[in-house]
């Protein structure tokens, strides 16, 4: 079986969020299986794309409009990710540095799929599954169904992933002209609310989709910033799968990123090494309590809170527990986390930008991880926590609510039912007092290390779906 993944994020090439974790993983374990499983995205001039090397396996030119785009496709040489890689580059729209947040957005995404049904059209590539993930390539399951260029696809089963339905790509109508060819009675497909919008087409178009977690497939039923009763119409062709984390890279036993691996035999020591290395280049005590918050700098994290949270912790535990806030995003959530620095510096410690390493670092050193947030399709850190023994402190909703169970139900974490800083901080005065009984924090680290998240369980749910499509 013969699957293609399209994303415009991949860990290690580029990565803002989870998406990026799930897409540099998936098509991994979906191999191990026994699937053909390779991805095409974007070339972002970056590290990784610097420091690999890569063959040009194929070149072409479309229309965008009336300009006309020349593309390459750049594969990596040695299958360093553990499935094949394409790099779609075009020069001065596919070929920059950041991902996001160029003004020009509408041009790249839709240049990028373009490209990508052109390139596997002139080259006969025939896959069985086009596995899309997020509204960057929501359009895809309408093109090979609807475009007169691409409906030697219109066979291909499609499968488009959310892995976060608040963001659908919407762009003006005045962009429909620079859409591949399509049937024009089919404008509807494109439409919601009268604007094109990506996310709404590939869930009208596409054969399954699937959301993250069960429990944030139910939740857009409800609330879907606009799309719910679309969510909720298609329904029959929903499966919720939850994310899993590749054990490959995020293990504390081999780690490179970590200054201490440790095992579940060895937790308490080694994550006492790890607090040792932090807390000594962080200036905090060692001897106290650390809780984390690593994350998007944005309301549907809760981030808008953790100022109020973190005066209320102290409120209660002045001078008897550390905070580590790493995260980038909103600049009043920075301005406001700022003046917390200010106000606790010797127990706070609080580093602003993206840091993979550090990351890491924090969910070995780390007592405890706090996650505060309004929308959480599956979130990873959560899994990473535990893997690591850190002991999630969580908001109850989706795909925190499927895999965190509260300690008061003979669970491994701490989990609040409302958006609101008193209802954290209280779930945080449990998780401190369980974090200061040495027996019950072993006891804590012990379940949430005996979990097993890893791809294999996810990946085979994948595949489940696969061949149903196929049938
Ligand atoms: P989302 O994709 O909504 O941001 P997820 O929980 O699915 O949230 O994934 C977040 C991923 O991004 C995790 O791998 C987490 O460790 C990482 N991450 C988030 N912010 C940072 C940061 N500032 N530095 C390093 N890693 C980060």
């Amino acid at each position: 079986m013969k699957v293609i993944h399209l994303s415009v994020e991949c860990f290690p090439v580029a990565k803002v969020g989870g998406l990026a974790d799930v897409v540099g993983a998936l098509p991994k374990y979906l191999r191990n299986l026994g699937v053909d499983a390779s991805l095409i995205m974007p070339f972002y001039d970056r590290k990784f794309t610097q420091e690999q090397e890569f063959d040009l396996v194929a070149e072409g030119t479309f229309f965008q409009g009336s300009n006309p785009l020349t593309y390459e496709v750049l594969k990596e040489k040695t299958d360093i990710l553990g499935f094949p890689l394409y790099l779609i580059r075009i020069v001065n729209l596919l070929d920059r540095a950041e991902i996001y947040c160029y003004p020009d957005e509408a041009e790249q995404w839709i240049a990028f799929q373009h490209a990508c049904l052109h390139y596997l059209k002139v080259n006969n590539i025939q896959p069985d599954i086009i596995h899309c993930h997020d509204h960057h390539v929501g359009l895809i399951p309408f093109l090979t169904k609807h475009s007169t260029e691409f409906n030697v696809f219109a066979s291909v089963k499609t499968v488009f992933t959310v892995h976060n339905g608040q963001y659908q790509g919407w762009m003006n109508w005045n962009k429909g002209i620079i859409l591949p060819g399509f049937d024009t009675w089919k404008w509807g497909l494109l439409d919601w609310g009268g604007l094109i919008n990506p996310l709404a087409t590939a869930i009208k178009c596409c054969d399954a989709y699937t959301t993250v977690s069960e429990g944030y497939l139910t939740e857009l039923y409800q609330e879907a910033n606009g799309l719910q009763d679309l969510f909720f119409d298609e329904r029959g062709k929903s499966t919720g799968i939850v994310n899993g984390i590749d054990v490959a890279y995020w293990d504390p036993a081999i780690d490179r990123l970590i200054p201490s691996n440790y095992q579940k035999e060895t937790v308490e020591e080694g994550k006492y090494r790890n607090k040792l290395a932090i807390t000594k280049e962080y200036q905090l005590d060692p001897e106290l309590p650390l809780i984390s918050y690593i994350g998007r700098f944005a309301a549907e994290k809760g981030a808008d809170l953790l100022a109020e949270i973190v005066n209320l912790v102290y409120d209660q535990h002045d001078g008897q527990v550390n905070i580590f806030i790493l995260g980038s995003g909103d600049e009043l959530i920075q301005e406001q986390i700022s003046q917390l620095k200010s106000a606790y510096q010797k127990h706070l410690a609080v580093y602003f930008g993206y840091n993979e390493q550090l990351a890491h670092q924090l969910y070995a050193a780390s007592d405890m991880l706090l996650m505060p947030s309004r929308v959480e399709p599956c979130g990873l850190n959560q899994l990473y926590a535990l893997k690591y023994g850190t002991i999630p402190v969580v908001r109850k909703i989706g795909g925190l609510k499927d895999t965190v169970i509260d300690l008061s139900e003979d669970g491994y974490g701490f989990v609040f039912d409302e958006v609101d800083a008193r209802e954290a901080a209280l779930a945080l005065d449990r998780a401190i007092g369980a974090c200061l009984n040495k027996d019950i924090l072993k006891l804590l680290r012990q379940r949430a290390m005996e979990l097993d998240f890893s791809w294999d369980r996810s990946a085979s749910k994948y595949i489940e779906l696969y061949n149903q499509l196929l049938k």
